[in-house]
C-alpha cells in the first residue's frame, strides 16, 4: 500500500504550527447579549467589534415580525429557492431591496459570502478577466478563484493601476469588483471615477457593499446611491443583510437580466436552503426601519465625530474614514492581542484582527461603533485607549 500521508494529521500539524504564533483564532461564546453589551466568560463588556451599525439586531419590531412569520410559515424554508422553497415573505423581501437600491430587480442569498461567489461563478467564464481592489473581502477573491478567471489586483484605490490591468487584457470579458467600503480599513471607493472607468473600458462594474448599506446615502441606500451611480454605471449590486440591518443573509440587485442569469447559473443560489422565511420577514421589517429611522444614521455619525476628535486628542493612528469602521492599526500580530486583553479587563471588547484577515504589519483593533451605542460609551472606549498608550502600546 502506498505510504498516503493522513489528511487529519497533516491538518493538526498545520495547527499545531499556527498555535505557536500569535496568529492561533480562538473562538469566544457569547452567552447574553443585551444593546451594546455582551455577556462573555460571566463577565459583561460593551462591545466596539459587532457589525451591527444601526442598532437594529435587536429591535423588539424585528423580533415581533420574525415571531409572526415563523408562527404562519414555521422555521425552515424546507428546500432550495427554485424548488420550493421561495415563499411570500422572500419574494416582497426582494421587491423592497430592489426599490432601495434604485435596481430593477434583487435576488437573496444565504449569505454575503455565497453571494459572491456565485456572482463570480455564473458572470466569469475561465480566463476571463477580473480586476479588484488589493482590500476586497476574501469572498471576493476567492469567487474570481472559482470562476478560474484571471485575478488582477490593484493597490488599494489606484484607479491608474486598474486601468493599465483592464487594458493589459482588452480583448476579454472583465469585470472589476470592489468594496463599496473597505470592511477592514473603513474607507470608502473611488466609486464615480471606477465606474467612468469601467465605462470607457467596457468593463462591468460590481460593488460589494456590505458595509455602506444602511450607513450611507440619505436614506441609508449604501455607497452606489451616495455616489449617485445608476444601475447602467454599477450594474451588479451585492450587499449582506447582517450588518447594519441587524439580520443575516445577502442579496444582489441589477437589472432582470443578471438576475434571470444568476437564477440559471450561479450554484451557491440553486444547490442551497432558502434562508428561513421568518428571517426573511424580519429583514423586510428592518429595511423599513433603515430607510425611515435616520436618527440612526445621524446618532451614527454624532458618535463617530466624538470619537474621532477624541482619538485625535489623544494622538491615536487613526485611518482616514467616516463610516462606523475606526480601525486603530498596531502594527504586529502580539500588540493587537495585548491592546485587546488590555481593553477586556476594562470591560470592553474589540478583538484584534490579525493577518491573514489584513496585510502582515497591519494587525489592528478594527474598532465598530453603532447607533445602539450611547455618547457616555465612546467617552469610556477613549478613555481606555488613552490607558493603552499609558501602558506602552504602539497607539
Ligand atoms: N463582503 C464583505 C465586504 C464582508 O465584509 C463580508 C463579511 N464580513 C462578506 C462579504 C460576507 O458576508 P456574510 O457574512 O453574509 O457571508
Amino acid at each position: 500500500m502506498a505510504a498516503r500521508p493522513d489528511l487529519l494529521q497533516r491538518l493538526a500539524v498545520q495547527t499545531d504550527g499556527r498555535a505557536q504564533t500569535q496568529l492561533y483564532r480562538r473562538l469566544r461564546t457569547v452567552t447574553r447579549a443585551e444593546g451594546p453589551f455582551v455577556e462573555s466568560n460571566g463577565k459583561r463588556l460593551l462591545v466596539f467589534c459587532s457589525n451591527d451599525y444601526l442598532g437594529l439586531a435587536q429591535d423588539p419590531r424585528l423580533i415581533a415580525a420574525w415571531k409572526q412569520a415563523a408562527d404562519s410559515s414555521g422555521v425552515g424554508s424546507g428546500s432550495a429557492h427554485l424548488i420550493c422553497g421561495h415563499r411570500r415573505e422572500h419574494a416582497e423581501l426582494e421587491e423592497v431591496l430592489a426599490e432601495w437600491t434604485g435596481r430593477e430587480r434583487a435576488l437573496l442569498f444565504s449569505t454575503g459570502y455565497m453571494a459572491n461567489l456565485g456572482v463570480m461563478q455564473a458572470l466569469l467564464q475561465r480566463g476571463e478577466l477580473c480586476v479588484q481592489d488589493k482590500l476586497n473581502h476574501a469572498c471576493l477573491l476567492d469567487g474570481a478563484q472559482l470562476a478560474g478567471a484571471v485575478l488582477k489586483r490593484y493597490p488599494h484605490t489606484d484607479v491608474e493601476s486598474a486601468e493599465r490591468q483592464l487594458r493589459s487584457h482588452d480583448e476579454t470579458c472583465a469585470l472589476l469588483a470592489t468594496d463599496g467600503v473597505f470592511s477592514m480599513d473603513g474607507d470608502i471607493a473611488p466609486l464615480r471615477e471606477l465606474a467612468a472607468l469601467c465605462a470607457r473600458e467596457n468593463a462591468t462594474l460590481m460593488v460589494d457593499d456590505a458595509h455602506g448599506l444602511g450607513v450611507l446615502g440619505d436614506d441609508g441606500a449604501g455607497s452606489v446611491m451616495e455616489a449617485g451611480l445608476s444601475e447602467r454605471e454599477v450594474p451588479v449590486l451585492m450587499a449582506t443583510l447582517g450588518k447594519a440591518l441587524g439580520c443575516s443573509g445577502a442579496f444582489v440587485a441589477g437589472p432582470t437580466a443578471l438576475i434571470e442569469g444568476l437564477i440559471q447559473f450561479a450554484r451557491t443560489y440553486i444547490y442551497t436552503t432558502a434562508m428561513p422565511p421568518a428571517l426573511a420577514a424580519a429583514t423586510r421589517c428592518a429595511v423599513t426601519l433603515a430607510r425611515t429611522e435616520n436618527w440612526r444614521r445621524e446618532k451614527l455619525q454624532v458618535l463617530i465625530r466624538r470619537f474621532r476628535h477624541g482619538a485625535e486628542q489623544l494622538g491615536l493612528p487613526l485611518m482616514p474614514s467616516r463610516t462606523a469602521i475606526q480601525p486603530l492599526l498596531l502594527g504586529d500580530a502580539q500588540a493587537a492581542l495585548d491592546a485587546s486583553r488590555i481593553l477586556e479587563a476594562q470591560g470592553l471588547l474589540a478583538v484584534a484582527i490579525r493577518p491573514p484577515t489584513v496585510p502582515q504589519g497591519q494587525a489592528r483593533l478594527r474598532i465598530t461603533l453603532s447607533a445602539a451605542h450611547e455618547e457616555a460609551h465612546i467617552d469610556r472606549l477613549l478613555d481606555a485607549l488613552a490607558s493603552l498608550r499609558l501602558a506602552g502600546a504602539p497607539v
